[in-house]
């Protein structure tokens, strides 16, 4: 496995790009560690699959370097790089077996039969194809196939990283988190550098140590799952993650406060920006309702098991609280903020708040 650096990497997919709306990925600046496990996490159209094209080598950016351990590999072709890439639908030879299937980048690589034979069957084992070995591909059902596609991305053990796209699209529930635990514990036990690319936050954050946002063809943050819910960069991260994901409200700053309509909000400290264009953002888990603080009027109730949801309107404002199971509305409603979840953001970036 490899460390892998993205140096200044960006990507147009049209001749002669001028502004930075040409261009699928604007600027990627960024290096994976050897060993790691990273999500890229990001809404539809936002440059994920490009990335990972990038780094695979399915795809040669338009500038910057790439490289493998400190080898420049910019310029090598995917076989040279020696990636092993499993894509969003089933790609396997429907002519083959399923056995045959996974032997197939092994024995393309010239490994001895006795070892094929034992990597295959503790692949076959992991996606959970063992008594399907004999079958040819081509019969099996979309779910099984993509497992296949899986399992021939797991196979080999000499590869520099495995990259993942969206793997477990067409895979049914309950078995993609049966995959998805699978995915972590093969990171445990060998310490490949994966990278998961996901539109979706559960997988995202259950996969990766570290997850890789992207938005508008840039990473906008990278964090744990923690630092992503408490100290989003940008409102993008809050709104993404989390569900419902972070109120942001315009407010005006004046040393430690912050005013929001006829309110004044006690801020845990002053910000590194003044002005009236500033926004606040809380999560919904940090806005306690109760007696006490700016009044609100609720606008409705949504319970979904574990806690409720609830949609009020503050100084004219949609906002979203969590409320505990057992935890009532209480008759005249009012909203306070735990200064803990309160950020402040400048242009949509988050700005530091001093003693
Ligand atoms: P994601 O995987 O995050 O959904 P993509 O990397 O596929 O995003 O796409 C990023 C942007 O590049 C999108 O605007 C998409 O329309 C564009 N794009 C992707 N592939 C091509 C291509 N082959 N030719 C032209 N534009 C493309
Ligand atoms: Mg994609």
């Amino acid at each position: 496995m490899a460390r892998i650096d993205l140096n200044h990497i960006r990507h147009a997919y049209g001749a002669n790009p001028k502004s930075d709306k040409d261009y699928a990925l604007r600027e990627v600046h960024y290096g994976f560690e050897d060993g790691g496990a990273y999500a890229l996490l990001g809404p539809s159209g936002c440059g994920k699959t490009t990335l990972l094209n990038i780094i695979s080598g399915l795809l040669h950016a338009s500038h910057g370097q790439l490289l493998f351990d400190g080898k420049d590999v910019t310029r090598l072709s995917t076989q040279e790089r020696n990636i092993a890439q499993v894509f969003q639908f089933p790609v396997i030879y429907d002519t083959m077996t399923v056995y045959d299937n996974l032997a197939f980048p092994l024995r393309n690589r010239g490994v001895g039969e006795a070892d094929v034979d034992r990597k295959v069957r503790e692949t076959l084992d992991m996606i959970d194809l063992a008594s399907w070995a004999k079958r040819k591909a081509r019969g099996l059902t979309a779910d099984q196939k993509q497992k296949i596609s899986l399992g021939r991305g797991l196979v080999r053990s000499d590869v520099n990283a495995i990259l993942f796209d969206e793997p477990l699209t067409v895979i049914d529930p309950h078995m993609k988190w049966v995959l998805r635990s699978q995915l972590k514990q093969l990171h445990r036990r060998f310490g490949y550098t994966m990278i998961y690319v996901t539109h979706d936050q559960t997988e995202a954050l259950t996969f990766a140590e570290k997850v890789v946002v992207m938005y508008d063809g840039e990473i906008v943050q990278i964090g744990t799952p923690a630092e992503l819910f408490e100290r989003p960069k940008h409102t993008f991260v809050g709104y993404f993650i989390g569900s419902p994901g972070m109120n942001v409200m315009p407010v005006a700053v004046e040393g430690r406060r912050a005013r929001l309509g006829g309110q004044t909000i006690e801020l845990p400290g002053t910000p590194k920006a003044e002005g009236a264009s500033i926004e606040l953002g809380i999560r919904p888990e940090y806005v306690r309702l109760g007696a006490k603080g700016m009044p609100v009027t609720i606008r409705k109730v949504e319970d979904i098991g574990r806690h409720k949801v609830v949609r009020a309107s503050l100084e004219g404002r949609e906002i979203a609280a969590i409320l505990g199971e057992d935890d009532h509305v209480p008759a005249d409603p009012h909203v306070s903020f735990d200064p803990a979840g309160i950020n402040l953001y400048d242009k949509s970036w988050r700005v530091e708040m001093g003693a």
